[in-house]
């Protein structure tokens, strides 16, 4: 049964009375640009599907007039069924069918060596700054004995008997395009055409050897736990000079127990004594540039917060950086001496609610103005 309501007509784009050529063309370029594979559309697949079963229904004559005359029912009273394909297919299907790639060169990337990924650990000192890591990779490399073609030097290759040397073999197939000839690769010589007698002793006959490899990866500044760099081109070699894969590096930043860090903002803590928050005082406080001078008024209370503009980490490939925010703590004492508690005692005895009022603000002045 045919699962699209949509008109036929209007999903290819094109009119009543187009022409088998017009048709195809619409098909084909619409496929080009809703294949799943490729298309960032959300609904890619789903349409994908109405057109392959609306160009199925309009490329034979026989459904196409049986819908021209009677629509949707008139397919599905003619037994028409859409060919529920498996997608990953339909890129050989494409190219069989159109003689060329849906995809432009991606197909060649078959051969393309794997990708390899790895992981560093970097403080959050080092995220702010950027810097230099190095890390190592286990990545297979072109076989030194056989230059890559897994052949032991000086021995036998013959031409593989069932391609001819071809590497492929042709078959018929039927598909939602109709006939055509489909061209897979030849099980005997696994593609390569050729018969190998004596496969390179180094590799075993692979082409490629495992190597471990050093890496130097540059972190740039502001970089977020959690993010890739890639290295292009440094991960498993391909197959006969194909291109190599690439290496993700995973970048953990690890967390830093003086700061927190949100976005590119960085928050910590300053403790003050009782002391120290009531008659004022000056403290080195730890930010990502070093220590810095704080001054902080008498009478400053637990829970302000000093906004350090542009202390924070970098923004990453962009400009400027975050805030340092600092949250003021004031810390109770928790053992006293006698004497201190004896101090205390009489601070009390010479203290009154003028000693605690807050501060006046602005609004607070203007109300004592009118007073
Ligand atoms: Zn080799
Ligand atoms: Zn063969």
């Amino acid at each position: 049964m045919a699962t699209s309501d949509h008109d036929y007509y209007e999903l290819l784009g094109v009119s009543r009375d187009a022409d088998e050529q017009e048709i195809k063309k619409a098909f084909r370029r619409l496929a080009r640009r809703l294949h799943p594979d490729v298309s960032d559309e959300p609904d890619a697949e789903v349409r994908f599907r109405e057109i392959s079963e609306a160009y199925e229904a309009l490329s034979n004559p026989e459904t196409r007039q049986l819908y021209d005359r009677y629509g949707h029912a008139g397919l599905r009273s003619g037994g028409f069924t859409p060919r529920h394909f498996n997608l990953g297919d339909i890129g050989d299907l494409f190219s069989a069918f159109f003689g060329e790639d849906l995809f432009g060169g991606m197909r060649g990337a078959a051969a393309r060596g794997a990708d390899v990924a790895a992981q560093i650990e970097i403080e959050l000192a080092d995220a702010a700054r950027g810097s230099k890591e190095r890390v190592t990779v286990e990545v297979a490399v072109t076989c030194r004995t056989c230059k890559g073609d897994g052949v032991q030097p000086g021995t036998n290759v013959s031409t593989c008997p069932r391609c001819g040397g071809s590497g492929r073999l042709q078959q018929v197939a039927r598909s939602v395009f109709g006939e055509f000839i489909s061209t897979t690769a030849c099980p005997q010589c696994g593609g390569s055409g050729r018969l190998v007698e004596h496969p390179c002793e180094t590799c075993n006959g692979a082409g490629r050897t495992l190597e471990e490899r050093a890496l130097d990866v540059e972190i740039p500044a502001g970089i977020h736990d959690g993010q890739r760099i890639r290295l292009s081109g440094e991960g498993h070699a391909g197959a006969l000079g194909a291109r190599s894969g690439d290496v993700y590096v995973l970048v953990r930043v690890r967390p830093d127990e003086r700061f927190v860090r949100e976005g590119n903002d960085i928050f910590s803590q300053v403790d003050l004594t009782i002391v120290q928050a009531a008659v004022g005082a000056s403290l080195q406080v730890e930010t990502l540039d070093g220590e810095v001078d704080l001054e902080f008024q008498p009478g400053t209370q637990p829970g302000e917060v000093r906004v350090l503009r542009g202390r924070g980490m970098p923004v990453l490939q962009g400009f400027g950086r975050g805030d340092h925010r600092v949250l003021v703590n004031v810390t109770v004492p928790r053992r006293l001496t006698d004497e201190q508690r004896k101090l205390l005692r009489e601070f009390e005895r010479l203290s009154d609610a003028e000693t605690y009022a807050p501060h006046e603000g602005f609004l607070g002045k203007l109300k004592s103005a009118f007073r």
